[in-house]
This record gives C-alpha cells, sequence and structure tokens, in this order.
C-alpha cells in the first residue's frame, strides 16, 4: 500500500468560528489501482506528518489516528466494491439490511461572510440552484451573525437555512440567538455551543427554547454512535460525518443510532476533494439532508465525483466502488 499527503488550497480562505484555513491536507492511500482519501481538519489537531509516519510504521489499525484509520477502512471497502463490481451503497445496504430512501437535495455552504453586500449576492446566486444553503456563524461578533442570517433570508425567501454555529457562541447567549433567528426561519440551527460543554450544559440550552424554536442538531458534540445515544434526548438531530465515526460502519452505526432515537439525520464532509465528498455521499440515501459540498472549496480538484443538476438535486457518478475518477 502506498500512502501520501496532498496539500489542497482553497479557492478562497474559508472562515467559521474554529478559524479561517487557506488550505487542507487530506490523507492519500493506495492499492492495486485503487485509492481513497480523508482529510484533516483543524480543531482534532491531528498531524498530517506524524499521521503518516504512524501509518508507515505499521502500527496495529486500532492505534491509528482517525485520519489513517478512515483512509484505510475506505480503501477496503473500495477494493472490495471494485471487485464485486457495486457502488458503495449496495455494499452497505446489503451489510445493514437497509432499503435507500430517497436522496436528499443538495447543499451550498457559506463561509463567514466579510463583506455582505458580496455575500448576498452569492446567496441570491447560489439559491436559483440550490434550495438549502447552509451559513457560517460565530463570527464572534452576535450583530453580524443575526446580520448574516437576515441578508440570507432576504437574499433566498424560498431557501432552507441551516445555520451551523461550530460552537461559536456562549451558553449564556446561544438562548437568546435562537429566538432571535426565528424570525428569519432557520431550518436548523447546528452546534450552538462548543462541544466542550457536556450534556447538562444542553440540558439548560434546551430548557430555555421555545416549543416552536428551529431544531437544534449536534455536530462537533457527537462523534460516534454512543454520544448520539448521550445528546438523544438534548438536540432533534445529528450530523454524520466519515471522519467523525471513523469509518464507513461507524457511520452507519451513528446513523442507526439517530434513527433508533427519534433523530433526524444531517450527512456533512469535510474540505476535501471529490474523492472524500464522494465516499460519503454514498450514505445519502439514509439522510435527511445532506451537506457535500467540500469539494466546492477547493481552488483545484483532482477528482471528478457527485455534481449536482441544475435544480440542485445529487448526482452519482457511475461505476463500482466510490466512483470517483483521477482527473
Ligand atoms: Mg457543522
Amino acid at each position: 500500500m502506498d500512502a501520501s499527503l496532498k496539500r489542497l488550497a482553497l479557492a478562497e480562505p474559508f472562515r467559521i468560528a474554529h478559524g479561517s484555513s487557506a488550505d487542507r491536507v487530506v490523507l492519500r492511500v493506495e492499492r492495486d489501482g485503487c485509492v481513497a482519501e480523508a482529510p484533516f481538519v483543524p480543531y482534532y489537531g491531528d498531524d498530517p506528518e506524524e499521521t503518516l509516519a504512524r501509518l508507515e510504521s505499521g502500527l496495529p489499525f486500532e492505534d491509528l489516528p482517525r485520519t489513517a484509520r478512515l483512509a484505510l477502512d475506505l480503501l477496503d471497502h473500495e477494493l472490495a466494491a471494485r471487485r464485486a463490481g457495486e457502488p458503495l451503497t449496495v455494499g452497505i445496504a446489503r451489510r445493514f439490511s437497509l432499503s435507500p430512501g430517497r436522496v436528499p437535495p443538495g447543499c451550498r455552504s457559506l463561509g463567514i461572510p466579510s463583506d455582505l453586500e458580496e455575500f448576498s449576492r452569492r446567496v441570491a446566486d447560489l439559491s436559483r440552484q440550490f434550495r438549502v444553503l447552509k451559513l457560517k456563524l460565530g463570527s464572534g461578533d452576535l450583530g453580524l451573525d443575526l446580520a448574516t442570517v437576515s441578508v440570507a433570508r432576504r437574499a433566498a425567501p424560498g431557501a432552507e437555512l441551516i445555520v451551523d454555529v461550530n460552537g461559536g457562541w456562549d451558553p449564556s447567549e446561544a438562548p437568546m440567538m435562537i429566538w432571535k433567528l426565528m424570525e428569519d426561519r432557520p431550518a436548523i440551527i447546528e452546534q450552538p455551543i462548543h462541544h466542550r460543554h457536556g450534556p447538562e450544559v444542553w440540558r439548560d440550552l434546551r430548557a430555555e427554547l421555545p416549543e416552536n424554536a428551529a431544531p437544534v442538531y449536534a455536530d462537533e458534540s457527537v462523534q460516534s454512535a454512543a454520544d448520539v445515544e448521550e445528546f438523544s434526548r438534548l438536540v432533534d438531530g445529528v450530523n454524520v460525518k466519515l471522519l467523525k465515526a471513523g469509518s464507513l460502519d461507524a457511520a452507519v452505526a451513528m446513523i442507526e443510532a439517530a434513527r433508533a432515537n427519534g433523530l433526524g439525520v444531517l450527512l456533512g464532509c469535510m474540505i476535501e476533494s471529490s474523492l472524500g465528498t464522494t465516499a460519503a455521499a454514498h450514505l445519502a440515501p439514509w439522510a435527511d439532508r445532506i451537506d457535500l459540498d467540500g469539494h466546492f472549496f477547493l481552488a483545484e480538484d483532482d477528482y471528478d465525483g457527485i455534481t449536482y443538476d441544475e435544480t440542485g438535486s445529487l448526482v452519482m457518478p457511475d461505476g463500482p466502488g466510490i466512483g470517483a475518477l483521477r482527473r
């Protein structure tokens, strides 16, 4: 097996509550002509060089950093699915006895804006193709956060707006912010408070919200099926990502834990190439919403994979396995 790091430059800096990035690094693993990818994200603090060194040192799978575990797991699935001549989705459905549901509409995300006029134009533009838009809040300026949502609401009156705070609000201000956002009708409020806050803080937050507040989803706070169980009475839904789960089957386990507890499922990704977002997209038939646009932030995507048609619907690539092809 060959392993390498690939630095992916972003088309423009992407700002969220965790900070701003100009590029991202992904780990690529390759065997018998099959390739899989897993991303590094700043908030885990995993070092790419060290991860690669540990992977190459032959440590047991369980002792590897999550990025390495995910890349190896996806490579195994890619090899098996290519041999079987079937897309990843087919194997998932069979292993878990799941029948595929309807794939939710595509969504595009916008980072914390630096210029609200330009942001407004971009929202209007994207909303012509996409019915669902995700707005990153948690700028550190509550006024800017509120203005971001109201500007987007005016620019895209009919769009579903998912607001993702990435833990950027203090628990003392989050209830007031959620109340204030109600007039702009967000569809979901994701991770309003930081993941260092445990369930008891989320319970207090929940107690302060009106019955008709937008559904609150956890992202960074839920990293596994066990976390989903723990948060099941505190949130309305969860964001499931391959990297958090660490494997394809662990991500399915998160989805199943969410379903068993009546929670909504948002399927997300990181900033990664189309090889990574396309792998995640094979879980789309079991999500209520998808947020699979990480590759759009790249200056240069070296893979072709998922696309969206003129109505914003997800289009999977043809072909077995992940289905993404090197450009
Ligand atoms: Mg999120």
